[in-house]
């Protein structure tokens, strides 16, 4: 780049700040500023086209077409040139546009006497806000100093529009962050809540884009620089060796700080005329735009850590901190990009609820959220663009839908939805103490799944007779080093007490597959759901599961204790498991701990191959409890984590009940106790098929105890089991339709 176009450039940015400061409507600024480009830039004409919803851009000013056009010309995303810019978010370069594919012609704009053409998009934080384009009569194509001016200017127009400094009568430039938004994610827990927007990432504000001294803006970069490397060498110092994960994210940080190739790009937009925190804006911006495209996941991530680091970057440079000193609202519901269990506990349950743009189902801050019983919205597309702090928010954990600034109708039939489930929840608490006790006599017992303290305190709301899974995992996700012993102990220790004297089944750690322990080193397997997981880990590295049941043993400290081993696949599995705990019971006992009153040990069944098992196992195991959520993928062979094939078969489907009787009667023959402790045990529905195929304890979320019982009240499983009988007979796929027509008619 020459000094004279570097000084061209500075010289535009800075009349177009002045542009900028002078007094005066948006439109007026627009004009002033279209003017001024196509003035510099020297071509006919200079347009500058806004959003005014999420699919169609407006003309909003323009020097050189038809000034009639300005707020009539409409263009859908991906329509014609400026359309194609708009959704790609790539520039568009072309000598002779009207050959150019998808070229629109409108005649209101008088545009076809314009052959050359050059649109880049008006971008923040990797979100197209709009399009800048620059028009001439003569067939030319824009040089990359051209091209790179424009870029420039663009990126001050989306700060600007950021700022609300374009705002008048056209809809593309009312306020941002004022209209109503609704965006579509994901399910990661249900419920539904009200509140209001707490960022756990506040973002930075960029007020000065423009600077006039070059020399003072790489000064300021060069210091913030340095102070980011000695940042990330300091967390490195504070990683131990064994924390492989952080300490690889860390690499990428120290690798990215020193990158010639980013300090250049930012130097270069400095030499442009950005102020420092701008140019470190302008390639964020770039590096989002990337992240969406780019297919490998580990790319993917290795721009977000540079998206991470521009962060701290401009936090250094502009001294705003993580906190903005913005208050908890009342009702707060947490938006973030994504956020680790650790944190996320940390917030507790103060939270209302949560909304993630990324995140997955299984991920681990999705159980956390489900321990919390709060909603959680996950896939939430631009949340956190779209924003702000202290914004009304409605979050539906059912549908996985977030209304953002809602409208007052939206916001009052929500709040319907609401009422329901809380006069629901009022007529459960009246029946809590009641037991679950079916219209023909048969009591089914309810317990409850848990995975943290904080879980306990609903075991007396809920009415449950106690935990049915404890998912030891959480502790050990939750934090970024292996618990001790000693730890583990006391947490156990903890949970009976909390429980004082239910009854509590510890699962031992259920590790792999999507539940990845940060400090333990990842496997590379082409299918994890498959692969080296719990009690696969457990058998094959004994040395972590033989902490754990130590811990359980002093845990117990003279009180019952239950443990179940998961995923057992074959009966040598579980023979080996419980030999290690009897193993350790012995070694506990010879250095004088105090034993457990009673001790008894079980297995999940997760995988079909344990319904077909031989009879001695069955004998042998204190107890069953069926994992529906893994049996059903194993079953269907339909992965959970994976939305497109997750909900594609019915637990009511006349297969799956079949597997249910056959575990069932397996179970009848050898008097083994059986428990069903899947998300599936915890809807009603499905809660009373399982009792009808002969379930009589089911362990469940703390909220669906009460919907359960509810329902398990109401009905006869005789009468629901001829009616599922007779579906299965006249060759049903799923039982469903006609156990709903019966309750329908019954209920
Ligand atoms: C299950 O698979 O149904 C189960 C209860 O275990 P998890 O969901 O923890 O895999
Ligand atoms: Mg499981």
């Amino acid at each position: 780049m020459s000094q004279q176009t570097e000084s061209e450039s500075r010289k535009l940015l800075g009349r177009l700040r002045d542009a900028l400061a002078d007094h005066g409507e948006g439109q007026e600024r627009l004009d002033r500023i279209t003017a001024l480009i196509a003035g510099s830039m020297d071509t006919h004409v200079c347009s500058i086209y806004l959003f005014r919803d999420a699919d169609t851009l407006e003309l909003c000013a323009t020097e050189g077409l038809n000034p009639a056009a300005v707020h009539q010309t409409r263009m859908r995303l991906g329509e014609g040139l400026v359309g194609r810019v708009a959704k790609t978010g790539q520039l568009v370069n072309s000598a002779n546009a009207p050959q150019e594919r998808g070229f629109r012609f409108m005649p209101e704009t008088g545009e076809e006497i314009f052959t050359s053409f050059l649109g880049v998009p008006i971008q923040r934080l990797g979100e197209t806000l709009g399009v800048l384009v620059v028009q001439s009569k003569n067939a030319r194509e824009f040089s990359d100093d051209e091209i790179y001016a424009l870029e420039v200017v663009a990126m001050v127009l989306a700060e600007m529009t950021e700022l609300g400094a374009f705002m008048g009568v056209g809809e593309g430039m009312t306020a941002r962050h004022t209209h109503q938004v609704l965006i579509r994610g994901v399910t990661g827990q249900e419920g539904a809540a009200e509140g209001q927007v707490y960022l756990h990432e506040p973002r930075v504000v960029v007020t000065n884009p423009i600077a006039d001294d070059p020399h003072a803006e790489l000064g300021r970069l060069h210091i913030a620089l340095d102070k980011l490397r000695l940042s990330v060498d300091d967390m490195m110092t504070r990683v131990s060796a064994g924390e492989k994960e952080q300490m690889e994210v860390l690499e990428a940080y120290r690798m990215f700080a020193n990158s010639r190739g980013w300090m250049r790009r930012m130097e270069e937009d400095i030499a442009r005329g950005l102020s420092a925190e701008a140019a470190v804006e302008k390639e964020q911006s770039a590096a989002r735009a990337r992240m969406g495209k780019v297919p490998d996941p580990y790319l993917r991530e290795r721009l977000h850590d540079l998206d991470d680091l521009s962060n701290r970057l401009l936090r250094i440079l502009t001294g705003q901190g993580r906190e903005t000193g913005a208050e908890m609202p009342e009702n707060p519901i947490l938006v973030a990009r994504n956020i680790g269990p650790a944190e996320l506990l940390d917030y507790g349950r103060s939270l209302k609820g949560v909304v993630l743009e990324e995140g997955s189902v299984g991920s681990h801050a999705a159980v956390v959220a489900r321990a919390l019983a709060i909603p959680l919205v996950i896939n939430a597309k631009r949340v956190t663009t779209e924003a702000l702090n202290g914004d009304a928010i409605l979050v539906d954990g059912d549908q996985g839908l977030v209304h953002l600034r809602p409208e007052d109708a939206v916001a009052n039939a929500f709040r319907d939805k609401i009422a329901m489930q809380a006069q629901a929840l009022q007529r459960y608490a009246s029946i809590r103490d009641k037991p679950a006790r079916t219209l023909c006599g048969t009591e089914i017992s309810l317990y409850m799944n848990a995975g943290l303290m904080a879980d306990l305190p609903s075991l007396e709301g809920s009415g449950a007779l106690g935990v049915g899974l404890f998912r030891t995992e959480l502790q050990f996700l939750v934090r970024n080093k292996m618990p001790r012993r000693a730890e583990l102990a006391s947490i156990y220790a903890g949970v009976l007490d909390a429980a004082k004297g239910k009854r509590v089944t510890f699962r031992t750690l259920d590790i792999g597959s999507d539940k990845v322990l940060p400090y333990m080193k990842p496997t590379e397997e082409p299918n994890p759901a498959l692969g080296w997981r719990a009690i696969r880990v457990g058998l094959h590295k004994p040395g972590v599961m033989r902490m754990q049941l130590q811990a359980l043993i002093r845990a117990a400290n003279g009180r019952p204790l239950t443990v179940m081993f998961p995923f057992i696949a074959q009966q040598e599995e579980f023979v080996t498991a419980r030999d290690h705990l009897l193993r350790e019971l012995e070694r506990e006992r010879s250095l004088d701990h105090v034993m457990p009153s009673s001790v008894e040990i079980g297995a999940m069944l997760e995988t079909p191959s344990l319904a077909f098992a031989p009879r001695s196992f069955f004998e042998m195991t204190d107890f069953l409890s069926i994992g529906g959520n893994d049996l059903k993928q194993f079953f269907f062979a339909a992965d959970r984590e994976n939305e497109r094939v997750r909900r594609r078969y019915d637990t009511l489907n006349v297969s799956f009940m079949g597997m249910i009787e056959h575990v069932v009667a397996r179970c009848a023959e050898t008097g083994t106790d059986l428990s069903f402790c899947g998300e599936d045990a915890g809807r009603p529905v499905e809660a009373i098929c399982l009792a009808a195929m002969g379930l009589r304890s089911l362990s469940m979320r703390p909220a669906s105890v009460g919907p359960v019982k509810h329902l398990l009240r109401q009905v006869d499983l005789g009468h629901l089991k001829t009616v599922i009988d007779s579906a299965r007979q006249q060759g049903a796929q799923t039982v469903r339709p006609a156990v709903l027509a019966y309750l329908a008619k019954t209920i």
